[in-house]
């Protein structure tokens, strides 16, 4: 009997949740549990980590599972590995839910950058005004630069005192679009975005804006994970569910520059 653990934490994640529920398919919905009040799913819920591949091979096994498909955001690297890696030790079915990266399009003013810590390296070293849009785990990062003005955007207010002196905390969880982000750009006088190459469209306004406005944004590339079977959309997976398609597997994901 087929019976699929679906690792999520994005948009994406959630459309395909909503698809299995609608073919009844035997599945299982899994959050890493970083936020405070999680979107519900129609699917039944776990929360936490496995205990990293060899506790998910485990879990595979006596849960028995027979397909995982691998939905969250391309910066999850680590939980994309451990899923490889652990579909490999328990011989269980394996593909990745994955927006292709954002590209620059006409207008866009993108500084590429591999890494958080360039991303900070490239910004001025005090009196910017930055739109931080990258979640509260990744600000330490910015610590060194301690004469920026920080807008940031999260989706539970920080229980902990913030790494950065100078913030604007905006509590929201998206999709978000261009003109409220314009506007709120606009309001707190921005002059530098900050984003990971998240691609797909819940988390592109700030792109957006930032084109409208023609902000420079560091645009961080995407991490490499290891190679697996990628599908781009819900109606993708489902297809390959009922092992209509045969797909290739890509190459190594494809860097966002
Ligand atoms: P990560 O660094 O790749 O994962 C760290 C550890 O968290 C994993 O080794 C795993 O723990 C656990 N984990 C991650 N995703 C999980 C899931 N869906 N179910 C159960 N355990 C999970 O991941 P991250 O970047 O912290 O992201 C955590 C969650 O936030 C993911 O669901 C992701 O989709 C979502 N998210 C991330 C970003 C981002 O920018 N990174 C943005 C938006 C949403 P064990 O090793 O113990 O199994």
């Amino acid at each position: 009997m087929m019976r699929i653990l679906l690792l999520g934490g994005t948009t994406e994640a959630s459309r395909l949740a909503m698809a299995l529920a609608e073919a009844d398919l035997e599945a299982v919905f899994s959050y890493a549990g970083r936020t405070a009040r999680p979107i519900a799913q129609p699917l039944p819920l776990r929360v936490g980590g496995f205990g990293g591949a060899e506790g998910l091979a485990g879990y595979l096994q006596s849960e028995g599972i027979t397909h995982v498909i691998d939905a969250t955001h391309p910066f999850a690297a680590q939980m994309s590995a451990n899923a490889v890696y652990a579909c490999d030790l328990a011989g269980v079915d394996l593909c990745a839910l994955e927006r292709p990266a954002w590209q620059a399009q006409a207008g866009d003013d993108w500084r590429h950058v591999d890494s958080l810590a360039e991303a900070a390296a490239a910004l001025p070293d005090a009196g910017a005004r930055v739109f931080l849009a990258i979640g509260k785990q990744n600000l330490a990062a910015f610590a060194g630069k301690p004469e920026n003005h920080y807008l940031l955007r999260l989706v539970d207010p920080p229980e902990a005192a913030l790494p950065l002196p100078d913030t604007s905390v905006e509590i929201a969880r998206g999709p978000f679009d261009a003109a409220g982000d314009r506007a709120l750009m606009q309001a707190h006088g921005i002059t530098h975005v900050v984003s990971k190459n998240a691609g797909g469209s819940g988390a592109a306004a700030k792109v957006e804006a930032a084109r409208d406005l023609g902000l420079p944004v560091i645009m961080i590339a995407r991490p490499e994970v290891p190679q697996r079977r990628v599908l781009a959309t819900v109606a993708e997976v489902m297809s390959w569910l009922r092992g209509g398609a045969h797909h290739e597997v890509a190459p190594a994901a494809e860097r966002g520059v």
